[in-house]
């Protein structure tokens, strides 16, 4: 058996656990690469410390309040709806409870407790966490072969997906390296 990487994940973010912990759940050998040595950093100060997580309403009203061009998001949601978004946590230890305007928060109020179940997540499907800030590209041709780090370690892998983050709060460790 192959010990090559079949999917590196960019950024130990929202976005970068899950799509790490899928890939590594459908059998991928994934590796999720961050640069903090800690996970969720930005998770961790959302909704004042208390995490919106979703919102429990439809996917037509989900697009309606998007500011611009949200009908991009109609496959996500209907791949991934906030319904699943509840459960998703629900099934990892995160009891959630909705608020006025159909806000989604954890029970606990607490969005540590979410950046740790995402943490749990992804040490559960198997996906290697590695520490170390992505600094280019490897590209060959027409193809992205995997990522140089800071310290110049290559880390080669058949996808990358790049997860950084934008560019808010980057105390946090999202200073735009994605755009980049
Ligand atoms: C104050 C505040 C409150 C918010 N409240 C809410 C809320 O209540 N509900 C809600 O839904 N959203 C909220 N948001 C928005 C939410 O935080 C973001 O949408 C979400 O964090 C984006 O997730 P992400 O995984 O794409 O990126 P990020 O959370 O930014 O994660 C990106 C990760 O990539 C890492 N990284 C960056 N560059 C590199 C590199 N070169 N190499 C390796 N790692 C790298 C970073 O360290 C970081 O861990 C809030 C945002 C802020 C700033």
């Amino acid at each position: 058996m192959s010990n090559s990487i079949s999917v590196l994940v960019i950024g130990a973010g929202p976005a970068g656990m899950m799509a790490a912990g899928i890939a590594a759940d459908a059998g991928g050998n994934a590796v999720l690469l961050e640069r903090n040595p800690r996970v969720g950093r930005k998770l961790l100060i959302t909704g004042k410390g208390r995490c919106n997580l979703t919102n429990a309403c439809e996917i037509p009203e989900l697009i309606a309040h998007i500011p611009s061009n949200g009908r991009f998001l109609y496959s996500a949601f209907h791949r991934f709806s906030s319904q699943d978004t509840i459960c998703f946590f629900e099934e990892h230890g995160v009891p959630t409870k909705i608020e006025r305007g159909n806000r989604v928060f954890p029970q606990s109020d607490k969005a540590v407790d979410v950046v740790d179940a995402m943490h749990r997540f992804v040490k559960k499907s198997g996906c290697k966490l590695l520490h170390g800030r992505a600094k280019s590209l490897i590209i060959e041709g027409n193809s992205i072969k995997g990522v140089v780090t800071e310290e110049g370690k290559k880390i080669f892998a058949d996808s990358v997906i790049i997860a950084c983050g934008g560019v808010s709060y980057p105390g946090t460790g999202s200073t735009g390296d994605g755009y980049e």
